[in-house]
């Protein structure tokens, strides 16, 4: 769908919001910081803003909170609770907001005191893939060129690129057709046009992209337990080239 000029200035709005959420709890994360400690700080933007959270109550069972805290071998929509970080952990933060009825997503993995050297160059190729990915969101170009400069990137370092959970359109909704893979599916996809609005969001894994799911039903971890990254902007497809939103 292609949003107008009023539409994309709303979702500009919502895309500060998250940006800030992503700055304030960046600067908290180090060891013995709590998750839920994180989310409240994120939940406080929320409210200082005025906006929503699009993730609070997300889904069935519904999600407790504003954030999604996933660290390690935990590949996404981690809830936020008791874990306390510890030095030598990457953790992945994923939050949105909702203004004036339009949203904004966006994620960033962060390494706790001293990472690895792995875990520093994951963070580092993850983040790398997503711009990647966001360069290909010009008008004309087809939708799926995002999923095959993501998986480049990603292979090319040696990592494996999560199939089963998506990019997607976003809007009035967080998450709005069509889905944006984070590899190559084997069709172009749908021609890309001026006020399409896309979260692009690679998962990259160090070994395997096999997942499974925790009990708590949300929790996704790697099958293997090796590190799992995660990056995300909400970006606009504008004749100035991508727009990204969800940042300061
Ligand atoms: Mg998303
Ligand atoms: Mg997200």
């Amino acid at each position: 769908m292609r949003r107008n000029a009023d539409e994309l200035n709303k979702m500009r709005k919502a895309g500060k919001v998250v940006a800030e959420m992503h700055e304030v709890t960046r600067a908290a994360i180090r060891p013995g910081v709590t998750t839920m400690a994180l989310n409240n700080l994120a939940a406080d933007v929320i409210a200082r803003r005025g906006a929503r959270s699009n993730f609070l109550n997300y889904g069935r069972p519904p999600f407790p909170a504003v954030i999604c805290a996933s660290p390690n071998d935990m590949i996404v929509h981690g809830i936020p609770g008791d874990y306390v970080l510890q030095d030598g952990d990457i953790i992945s933060i994923d939050c949105g907001a909702i203004v004036e009825g339009y949203h904004g997503d966006a994620a960033y993995t962060a390494g706790v005191g001293e990472i690895s050297a792995t875990a520093k160059r994951l963070l580092e190729v993850t983040e790398r893939s997503m711009y990647a990915g966001i360069d290909q969101l010009t008008i004309g170009n087809r939708l799926h060129e995002v999923g095959r400069a993501v998986q480049q990137v990603a292979e090319a370092a040696g990592f494996s690129v999560v199939r089963d959970f998506v990019g997607h359109a976003i809007g009035t909704a967080m998450h709005e057709s069509p889905q944006v893979p984070n590899y190559w599916p084997g069709t172009p996809g749908p021609v890309l046009k001026e006020g399409m609005v896309f979260a692009v969001e690679p998962m990259v894994n160090v070994g395997t992209y096999d997942w499974y799911e925790r009990d708590d039903h949300w929790s996704i971890m790697t099958q293997d337990g090796k590190l799992s990254a995660h990056f995300e902007h909400t970006i606009a497809v504008t004749d100035n080239g991508p727009e990204i939103f969800t940042i300061a």
